[in-house]
């Protein structure tokens, strides 16, 4: 086995990204998963991604690829609660707030990107991190082990360890169900966020259909997938109240919640990205989007670099990060922790927080811009 000067951990979309990002520059890559080749390509999420990630995939040749579905208008509301706040694409001057796009989908244009670029790619095999030998990755299969010495290490395995101490775990007692729901009149490409005492739920427009994450405590999540499906809709309907009229839901799927950050995502020839750097709750959508905004800022440091797990390079490389990736964050935790429960103060407030975006528009695109680019297109 040939031994490349990067090796990526997780041939998610963060590490297929990351690896795209890095071909044709001076470092030979490789890709490892534990799972077969093309395994993400059957992720039942639904992601929306920020108008910023649509430029990097359309760098890596990947967006012209994909099925989406533009966002042109986001309606942000609570149950039981006044104030309501509209994002409208027509204040931007773009083609959509955002685009809407099946993770599996994603990973299969990434995935067919991959082979086109001839990127070698190791699969059915466990990878760990030596932590003595900087850059040394032991991978394990079935009928063999191997040793790889690389310049770079990239740790894109999609998970943590709670009990590592380098994690920060903030547990949200939440998780997501998600499921396709279909709806009686056609939805003109308005994204709708609820925010309900149980927590967030959202509908995206997704080709003709919406995509819903419906988050609540883990014994009502599965108390939903135990219904039958015309239960589960008047559930889903009574959360979101009468703006939207569904008429049909698909099987469900769930998600356990938390936030986890590392709290230093490089260490000696190594980086963490993606979801191994920080996974974040879904309500603002902005757990990929992140990740890629990482990958682009790495890419270029390596790309740049003679030896890429220099501890400058690295270093460079966090520095780079550190507002947007704290900033996003801090955002998506306050989000979830200010809208997740049913204190009177704290709903009237919420209220007058949706009201005071909806009738400032510098308040409402300083918001708008945010999420579509990161802390990077603050003024
Ligand atoms: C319900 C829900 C909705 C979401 N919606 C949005 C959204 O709207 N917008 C958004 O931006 N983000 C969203 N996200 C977040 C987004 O899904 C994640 O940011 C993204 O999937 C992370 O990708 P990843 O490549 O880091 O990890 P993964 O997709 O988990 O990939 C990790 C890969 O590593 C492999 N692996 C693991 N361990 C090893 C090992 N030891 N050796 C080798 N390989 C290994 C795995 O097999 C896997 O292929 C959502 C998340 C959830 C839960």
């Amino acid at each position: 086995m040939k031994t490349p000067d990067i090796a990526i951990i997780g041939a998610g979309p963060v590490g297929m990204a990351l690896a795209l990002a890095l071909h044709g520059g001076p470092h030979t890559v490789t890709l490892i998963d534990a799972r077969g080749r093309g395994a993400s390509r059957k992720d039942p999420r639904v992601l929306a991604l920020a108008h910023g990630t649509r430029l990097t995939l359309e760098r890596l040749g990947v967006w012209g690829h994909l099925p989406t579905t533009p966002i042109r208008h986001i309606h942000i509301s609570q149950q039981d609660g006044f104030g309501r706040t509209q994002l409208n694409e027509s204040d931007y001057a773009l083609d959509g707030l955002g685009h809407v796009v099946r993770a599996g989908d994603l990973a299969a244009a990434l995935d067919d990107a991959i082979t086109a670029a001839s990127i070698p790619v190791i699969d059915h095999s466990e990878a760990d991190v030596d932590p003595e030998l900087h850059g040394r990755v032991q991978l394990r299969r079935t009928d063999a082990t191997d040793t790889l010495d690389c310049q770079l290490v990239v740790c894109a395995e999609g998970g943590m360890r709670a009990d590592d101490p380098a994690i920060r775990v903030r547990d949200y007692g939440q998780h997501a169900v998600i499921c396709m729901a279909t709806p009686a009149v056609a939805h003109g490409n308005t994204a709708y966020e609820r925010f309900t005492p149980n927590g967030p739920v959202a509908l995206l427009p997704c080709g003709t259909d919406f995509a819903v994450v419906h988050t609540a405590a883990p014994e009502q999540a599965e108390a939903w997938l135990a219904l039958d499906d015309t239960a589960y809709l008047a559930e889903l309907q009574q959360a979101f109240g009468h703006r939207v009229k569904l008429i049909g839901v698909s099987p469900r799927e769930r998600f356990p919640l938390q936030l986890r950050v590392r709290h230093t995502p490089v260490a000696n020839r190594q980086v963490w990205l993606g979801n191994a750097a920080q996974t974040l709750h879904p309500v603002a959508g902005q757990g990929l989007n992140l990740a890629l905004r990482d990958v682009w800022a790495l890419a270029r440091r390596l790309n740049a670099a003679t030896d890429p797990g220099d501890a400058q390079v690295l270093s460079a490389y966090l520095r780079d990060r550190r507002l947007d990736r704290a900033s996003t964050v801090g955002f998506t935790d306050t989000l979830v922790r200010l809208f997740s429960n049913d204190l009177p103060p704290l709903r009237g407030l919420r209220g007058l927080g949706l009201l005071a975006l909806d009738l400032a528009p510098p308040l409402r695109h300083f918001v708008a811009k945010r999420m579509m680019f990161g802390a990077r297109a603050w003024p």
